[in-house]
């Protein structure tokens, strides 16, 4: 039997939701649905964004009401304009072979007259924001006095907005005997005291550890000084060649400097905050929906209720005033099972706030390295290889180009052929991290310096200090075969120095890296003048000097593409759905619901006073 008829739903709900792909319920509605469908409790659930809570609450409400009647009988009260476009499309497709079913949503930024119309022909199902609500309630253009169910969604950021006075008006038409239900990711005082004066002896539910927030959310942090911050953040993007991210700052300002920058540099970005015009930022939020943007950059206020799946990341560019704020962020990814990555890009004296994060959330967060350049190529590289390894080929359109390409390499074996192909990529990030800076910051907690302290090196040999070692490139690596002792054979065999001498050697694929005492730098430079490795010629570049903070805060690599016409340059002219765009597009990775008209909600409330616990 379907597991959601096994809960009490009936059929023509379950082949509805079936044909939205929902299989199995989502752990929230496989226990709430039971208390809700007896209509006969108040209901507070603690609960993230994504995990289905949406049919949770929406799926009791259809079984509940009475189409029959014309009136309204449950009102759901949401934060946002674009949580309340999503629930009501979400109902009105759960209920989409019923029949008299008739959802408003109310929010504001659109034409009060269509609403009013809506309520006038008759409605039994209302999902407002607070502010249009109270509005419409004002203009006694709607009775509130049968409502037998009332939803408070997203209550704690309903109350971050300053909503709570309009929630106070607007349950105060409602009758004293209808049920509330709560759902909320965080349960701060305020959500506590609301839950306590507005229900009785509710049903408490909460999934996972309470403010554990979601268990698929690996939390990373990064620490780096505060003028590396920029190209740190660049290079862990450039790790992630397919990420996909909502990277948050704590004001417009610098919502805007790091958009403005990284569309300078050439990444697929765009910012999204409340100084904004509501038509700008439903053109953002669009593009973003449609994956036609990478990285969105936002503030908190703005980012509310943003719901849109596959997130692969979160970025905190810098950490939120407070602590719940933490929450509301890293929820923005793992959403409907997936999982996904909170990062932190801290200075060393935030290491405090992270504790304090770790201590609410319940959570070890995972201290991790800024990777090296030369990681940064590494992964593009492969990247690449997996990307020709999988492409679609539009045989019909190419067919025709075959046999001048085939022409043009005619003389080249398959390995030259690859190597050339991979290196186009390859070369150019090679270029632009050859001499990229180590960008972690070493730091002390608690007296004790930190284990994964870079000044502790080397596993053999280990050096005195950074000082008294040169870190040397080598343009060798695991795919000519080398491991790090036929590495350092081959150095000393070529440099004659000895192999005592010779600090932390690194191999990784297609290079490696050694540590030489400072003194011997000329000599291993020598030794490998013009030497050859199998007919190639052997690179030898010193590694972290002369750093290019400048070059790598300030124009990227991607930048670079743009100026040579490289594919993501290409991307960029051609406009909107660019390479990663419709690569994400046509994998079929975007939204399920249909006409999952996903819109951003009336102006933020960005000026509203804040009462909340700070750091
Ligand atoms: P929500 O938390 O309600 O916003 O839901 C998050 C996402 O999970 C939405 O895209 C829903 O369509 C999807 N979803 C909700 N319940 C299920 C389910 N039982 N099976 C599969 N997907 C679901």
């Amino acid at each position: 039997m379907n597991p959601f008829i096994e809960l009490g739903i009936r059929h023509d709900i379950v082949n509805a939701i079936s044909e939205l792909g929902f299989e199995n319920p989502t752990p929230i509605q496989e226990q709430s649905i039971p208390v809700l469908l007896t209509g006969s409790n108040d209901f507070v659930g603690l609960a993230q964004t994504g995990t289905g809570k949406t049919a949770a609450f929406g799926l009791p409400l259809l079984e509940l009401l009475d189409f029959e009647e014309n009136h309204p009988q449950a009102l759901v009260l949401c934060p946002t304009r674009e949580l309340c476009l999503q629930i009501t499309n979400d109902i009105k497709n759960y209920s989409k072979k019923m029949d008299n079913v008739h959802v408003v949503a109310v929010y504001g930024g659109a034409s009060i007259m269509d609403q009013l119309r809506q309520i006038k022909r008759g409605v039994q199902i209302v999902v407002a924001t607070p502010g249009r609500m109270l509005d419409i309630i004002n203009r006694k253009a709607i009775d509130f006095s049968k409502v037998k169910f009332v939803v408070l969604d997203e209550a704690d950021e309903m109350l971050n907005m300053g909503f709570q006075e309009d929630i106070d008006n607007i349950l105060s038409t409602t009758p004293d005997e209808k049920k509330t239900w709560l759902f909320s990711a965080t349960m701060p005082t305020e959500v506590r005291r609301i839950a306590k004066k507005y229900m009785h002896e509710p049903f408490e539910l909460t999934m996972g550890t309470k403010n554990t927030g979601n268990a698929n959310i690996e939390h990373e942090y990064y620490i780096v000084r505060a003028r590396d911050k920029y190209a740190a953040f660049k290079r862990i993007v450039d790790f992630n060649p397919d990420i996909f991210g909502i990277v948050f700052c704590r004001t417009k300002i610098e919502t805007q400097d790091i958009a403005e920058a990284l569309i300078k540099d050439g990444y697929n970005a765009d910012s999204l905050h409340g100084d904004l015009s509501q038509q700008q930022r439903d053109k953002v939020m669009k593009r973003y929906r449609e994956r036609s943007l990478q990285l969105l950059i936002a503030t908190d206020v703005a980012a509310r209720g943003i719901d849109v799946n596959d997130v692969t990341h979160v970025i905190n560019y810098s950490l939120p005033d407070e602590v719940e704020n933490y929450t509301h962020r890293s929820g923005r990814t793992a959403r409907a099972g997936k999982t996904g990555v909170s990062i932190s890009i801290i200075n060393a004296k935030e290491l405090g706030k992270i504790r304090q994060i770790e201590r609410t959330l319940g959570k070890r967060f995972v201290k991790a390295e800024i990777p090296t350049g030369f990681d940064v190529c590494e992964k593009q590289l492969f990247s690449i290889v997996h990307k020709v390894h999988n492409v679609q080929v539009n045989e019909q359109q190419i067919e025709q180009y075959i046999p001048r390409i085939m022409e043009e390499f005619k003389d080249m074996s398959k390995e030259e052929f690859i190597k050339r192909f991979a290196s186009i990529e390859f070369n150019r990030f090679l270029d632009y991290y050859k001499n990229a800076p180590d960008l972690n910051a070493s730091v002390e907690e608690g007296g004790r310096r930190d284990r994964d302290d870079r000044g502790d090196r080397g596993e053999r040999g280990a050096s005195s200090g950074p000082s008294a070692y040169t870190r040397l490139f080598i343009n060798l690596g695991s795919v000519d075969e080398f491991n790090r002792g036929d590495l350092l054979g081959y150095i000393c065999n070529q440099t004659k120095i000895s192999g005592r001498s010779v600090g932390k050697i690194d191999v990784k694929g297609v290079y490696s890296f050694f540590e030489v005492p400072n003194e011997d730098v000329e000599k291993v430079n020598a030794g490998f003048q013009g030497a050859e490795y199998k007919g190639r010629p052997v690179r030898i570049e010193v590694s972290g000097e002369g750093t290019s903070d400048r070059r790598e805060g300030g124009g990227g690599y991607r930048g670079g593409d743009r100026r040579e016409g490289g594919y993501r340059g290409g991307e960029r002219r051609e406009g909107g759905g660019g390479y990663r765009g419709g690569e994400r597009s046509n994998s079929g990775g975007g939204d399920r619901r249909s006409g999952g008209f996903r819109d951003f909600s009336g102006k933020p409330r960005e000026d509203r006073p804040e009462r909340k616990r700070r750091f």
